[in-house]
């Protein structure tokens, strides 16, 4: 069979994930030319003399407008005002994706901009990413050896989910199908609520006597560990925290479950039943470790 030919790209949304695409499906040699747009004029500079994107467009539309693939990659809640920024320079056959945390609510934004999940519409989640934002910080090596999960609609079209499996698979990434109420219940557990419980835990730290002078300033390798994703763009998990908050909110309410569970302990010195806790922590975490990229 022939290589498929070269295909147009655009990206909307010009930042880490959205940038770091661009570059890695340039340097896999799958795109002849990538067009881009950003709301932000300094991201669209940078995209264009860091050369991730041949040509900006002067708006959403017109970045679109050449393009097969349409890779809307925004915050979450940013997704439909984007979509619908696109949407006159979309034609019938263009696949249009995204890179979303959160997948239930990208396909209703997708629903209340074109009355439906059109069939060319693929939707797409990279389980890869780094605490920092914008172009500047894209890395055409981010997604490789990484998790890039599918969650295929009802209507899909099975050759637009073919090109995006195809392009993501040039990135190095490891493509995965389910269906996107799984998706969005796996990831409140695994990425949403930590990032709430590591905001959180800073902030409550920051609110300590003694905060600047001392507390923070002897902190060590263990709190850069845990916190190190309280750096991550509060924009960016504000949206997603708002976008997926039953599950998140059933799941942080088990977490306050067993907060109280350990105070208590602490409280009645059960010192034993803190020990077991920790063992079977451990012992989860060794089991699943290998797994966990
Ligand atoms: P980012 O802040 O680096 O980039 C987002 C860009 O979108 C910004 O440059 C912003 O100016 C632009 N933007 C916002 N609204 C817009 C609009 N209406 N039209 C055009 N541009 C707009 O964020 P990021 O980390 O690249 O995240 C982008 C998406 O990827 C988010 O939906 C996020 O949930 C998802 N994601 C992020 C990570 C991660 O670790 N950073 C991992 C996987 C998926």
């Amino acid at each position: 069979m022939s290589e498929p030919a070269p295909i147009r790209l655009a990206v909307v949304g010009l930042g880490l994930i959205g940038g770091s695409l661009a570059r890695a499906l340039r340097e896999a040699g799958v795109v002849a030319t990538i067009s881009g747009y950003d709301r932000d004029p300094a991201q669209v500079q940078a995209a264009l003399a860091l050369g991730v994107i041949d040509r900006a467009g002067v708006d959403a539309a017109d970045a679109v407008r050449d393009a097969d693939v349409a890779v809307i990659a925004v915050p979450v809640l940013a997704t439909a005002s984007a979509l619908a920024a696109c949407k006159p320079g979309l034609s019938a056959r263009t696949i249009v994706t995204d890179v979303g945390s959160t997948k239930q609510s990208v396909l209703a934004a997708v629903r209340s901009v074109f009355g439906e999940v059109p069939a060319r519409f693929v939707a797409a989640h990279p389980i890869a990413g780094t605490e920092k934002s914008g172009v500047a910080n894209a890395l055409p090596g981010l997604f490789r050896n990484h998790r890039l999960i599918l969650t295929p609609h009802a209507t899909q079209d099975a050759e637009a989910l073919a090109t995006v499996e195809r392009l993501w698979a040039a990135t190095g990434a490891r493509v995965v199908k389910m269906e996107a109420a799984r998706h969005d219940a796996i990831f409140a557990a695994t990425s949403h609520l930590p990032h709430l419980l590591a905001y959180s835990f800073v902030d409550m730290l920051d609110q300590l006597e003694g905060a600047d002078a001392d507390i923070f300033p002897n902190a060590g390798g263990g709190f850069r560990d845990f916190t190190r994703i309280a750096s991550s763009s509060p924009r960016m998990w504000h949206d997603i925290l708002r976008a997926n908050a039953e599950p998140v909110a059933a799941l942080l309410k088990k977490q306050i479950d067993e907060l109280s569970r350990l105070h208590g302990m602490i409280e009645r010195g059960d010192w034993e039943a803190m020990h077991a806790v920790f063992e079977r922590a451990r012992a989860a975490r060794e089991r699943h470790l290998t797994r966990i990229e």
